[in-house]
């Protein structure tokens, strides 16, 4: 069974305290402690699926890499969230402080990786355009599950690191050529995941083709 962290806003901390909530000092988060009703929690529970990031719509994004096993060059997938979209963020100043999460808006758009969250009509929206290649699968490199590509040639995982942290990286463009080669779909349907992510260039994007 998995630890329940609670989303209890600054104000609120003395009551979660007296309720029983532990205090995480490394994670910055307020927990329900083995052996205590969450239900005691619930204003403070986190709404499914729980998440750092959030947006009104996003786009999926295709490009295209080598897959390191077979060579073949691989459909690769991802997602990318507009300006506006928000991120859930520790504002408190002090770093000695307890923690202020906060959403802040972003306003250039976000490329995301290591996905570990979405929500169940992102999941299909995903899985119908890249034929269920980019799915939920262990890393042994990050030894957790995310949803990464699968080539579309000999089925062999494709980690998120070459495509999103290497400079160059399918998703990781350095100037508009590269950028061209990424394709997106909008959607107009709310986006939210647990992941990591960066910002691209505005006039990047400008050059990515729609499909
Ligand atoms: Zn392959």
């Amino acid at each position: 069974m998995t630890r329940i962290d609670l989303r209890v806003p600054f104000a609120e901390k003395d009551d979660a305290k007296r309720l029983g909530a532990r205090w995480d000092a490394v994670k910055k988060v307020w927990y329900v402690p083995a052996g205590l009703d969450s239900a005691l929690f619930g204003k403070w529970l986190p709404r499914e699926p729980e998440g750092n990031l959030r947006a009104p719509s996003y786009a999926i994004a295709q490009s295209a890499a080598p897959c390191w096993k077979c060579g073949r060059q691989a459909h690769a997938f991802s997602f990318l969230l507009p300006a506006g979209h928000e991120v859930l963020e520790d504002v408190a100043a002090d770093e000695s402080d307890e923690g202020i999460w906060e959403w802040v808006r972003v306003e250039t758009p976000t490329i995301v990786h290591y996905v570990e969250q979405i929500p169940l009509p992102v999941q299909r929206q995903m899985s119908a355009l890249s034929g269920n290649s980019y799915r939920l699968d262990y890393s042994k490199t990050t030894q957790s599950s995310y949803w990464m590509n699968h080539c579309h040639h000999c089925g062999m995982k494709q980690g998120d690191f070459g495509m999103h942290c290497e400079p160059g990286g399918a998703f990781m463009p350095m100037d508009e050529h590269a950028a061209s080669g990424i394709s997106l779909r909008f959607i107009g349907e709310p986006f939210a995941a647990s992941c990591g992510g960066y910002s691209v260039d505005v006039d990047f994007l400008n050059h990515m083709r729609r499909f």
